[in-house]
């Protein structure tokens, strides 16, 4: 039996190879056909220069169809696929290269001077460009290889991919992904959220995540099913889309986004059965917006890159708003406390999980990967949340953003959930700065509308009217927007910074 992933994509191709899989915004089409070619070429190509089983191949690309048959040619020929997202900049592209050590690197063109810079210093023989038209010298030098590759042969715990954490938090870490951890959670993801031939996904993710390039291209390969593939995400674009479309995958921002849009109505909806949003929070008041402007409910589920999807709102039953839903079939989870003993329901811990969707640990970190799993074998998330009564699991924070202060430990969400209920708050962020007395200081960061007239004394006096003293924020400071990454991710790092040099 053959374990690569690409092998159970080929098995589920439909019979008819000409059919489609991709239309781009400006209208260009590509089958499963195309895909088989190319990235039979994209496979033999890579071998062709002498790459071997678990090499890798780094990418820094747009988003491109060529793009995502590159990944895809890599796990093919039974490479590992180390994608980098396009903010990078040379500091951070260096230490990537350094540390693992591809065979070759695949770059945009305008970055191919520095690239080839860090390439040399890295010992990475190959540099080839791509461009988001998906030309450039590695489609130019593939195109001569065969269209015919027989894929590979791999046994389920062999590598396709190391995706760099996107470090919120200290230095990014390479998650070991491999090609049973993509086959379990891809089918598992296709059966809980009913994909099927029938469907469209609008993808305007980018390819560079765990969201993008696995959840939301697995879902669709899997079941022989279509995509309108969009470089990037705009709102405008995405509402002339999805009436030829099924399911939308998104970050809370493309909801946020086309929320703002008076374009969005339950008629331009008419044609979707599911939409998905994951990757940071999703704020209640979106998740009850979108309600009402379009009659749908928006399925939130939750993952990581080390494990992919953990757990999912169902397709069928209560999807319940603030919460990210019940564990997948086949991932166990459990809420723990310090000590890793097991919590009952509504208590507020450590979320640890267990499962074939979970990683094969850090590259060439095994220490770091062994403090990251318990003695029983959990792999600590570092996520902080609890189920509540009916089975559903909260997510209340990162476990590094937790503040202590005078020795009580304060989660940032508690306090931003109820900042978030004041009149005139748009959205809030609370995290903890150094302080002599405390320790840490509770201190909230919050966007307000532009007409509200709100002082930090209001603030102050809200939240003290609802929760214990020590966690009333000492010092509430107005900003225009929070700091995200790309993922939609508040930046809590950068805002410890801001505020810690602040008095
Ligand atoms: P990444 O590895 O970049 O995908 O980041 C994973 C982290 O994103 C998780 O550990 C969570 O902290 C966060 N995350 C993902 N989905 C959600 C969600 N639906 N709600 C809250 N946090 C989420």
């Amino acid at each position: 039996m053959n374990f690569n992933f690409y092998a159970l994509i080929e098995s589920r191709m439909p019979k008819e190879r000409n059919a489609p899989l991709l239309e781009t915004e400006s209208g260009e089409t590509f089958s499963y056909a195309d895909l088989d070619r190319a990235t039979a070429r994209y496979a033999a190509f890579l071998t062709g220069l002498g790459l071997n089983k678990g090499d890798r191949v780094a990418a820094q690309v747009d988003k491109s169809p060529q793009a995502l048959f590159l990944y895809l040619g890599c796990l093919r020929a039974g490479l590992c696929y180390l994608p980098l997202n396009t903010a990078y900049q040379k500091g951070e592209v260096g230490y990537f290269l350094q540390d693992a050590e591809p065979g070759a690197v695949v770059c945009r063109p305008a970055a191919e001077a520095w690239i080839r810079d860090l390439a040399r210093e890295a010992g990475v023989p190959h540099v080839f460009t791509l461009d988001e038209e998906g030309r450039g010298s590695f489609a130019d030098a593939a195109a001569g290889s065969p269209a015919v590759f027989a894929t590979a042969v791999l046994a389920p715990d062999d590598l396709a991919s190391i995706i760099y954490t996107s470090g919120t938090t200290g230095r990014s870490k390479g998650a070991m992904v491999t090609h049973k951890n993509l086959a379990s959670n891809g089918e598992v993801l296709r059966q809980y959220w009913g994909f099927s031939a029938a469907d469209v996904l609008f993808h305007a993710l980018p390819l560079f995540h765990v969201h993008g390039l696995f959840v939301a291209c697995h879902c669709v390969l899997l079941s022989g099913a279509r995509m309108v593939f969009h470089r990037k995400f705009d709102p405008a674009a995405a509402l002339t889309a999805l009436p030829r479309c099924t399911v939308m995958m998104g970050v809370p921002t493309f909801y946020v986004r086309l929320l703002e849009a008076p374009g969005l109505t339950q008629e331009a909806c008419r044609s979707m059965r599911l939409f998905i949003s994951g990757s940071a929070p999703l704020l209640k008041d979106t998740f009850d917006a979108w309600r009402e402007r379009t009659g749908q409910v928006i399925l939130e589920r939750y993952g990581m890159s080390e494990a992919g999807m953990i757990t999912s709102n169902p397709l069928t039953g209560e999807r319940r708003g603030g919460t990210v839903g019940f564990p997948l079939p086949g991932v166990s989870v459990r809420v723990a406390d310090d000590a890793d003993r097991p919590l009952p329901a509504e208590e507020t811990g450590g979320v640890q999980i267990r499962g074939d969707n979970l990683f094969a640990g850090y590259w060439r970190l095994p220490e770091k990967t062994n403090e990251e799993f318990t003695a029983d074998g959990w792999f600590r998330t570092g996520d902080v949340g609890s189920f509540d009564a009916g089975g559903y699991v909260h997510i209340v924070g990162r476990a590094k953003d937790l503040v202590i202060s005078g020795g009580f430990n304060v989660y940032p969400k508690e306090i931003e959930l109820v900042i978030d209920t004041l009149p005139g708050v748009v959205e809030s962020a609370v995290i903890g700065v150094p302080h002599p007395d405390f320790g840490e200081a509770v201190t909230a960061v919050v966007v307000k509308d532009a007409k509200a007239e709100l002082t930090e004394d209001a603030v102050i006096a809200h939240v003290k009217s609802q929760l214990a003293n020590f966690k009333v924020p000492k010092r509430v400071y107005f900003v225009n927007d929070l700091p995200r990454n790309t993922m939609g991710k508040v930046q809590k790092n950068i805002l410890r910074d801001t505020y810690s040099k602040q008095g």
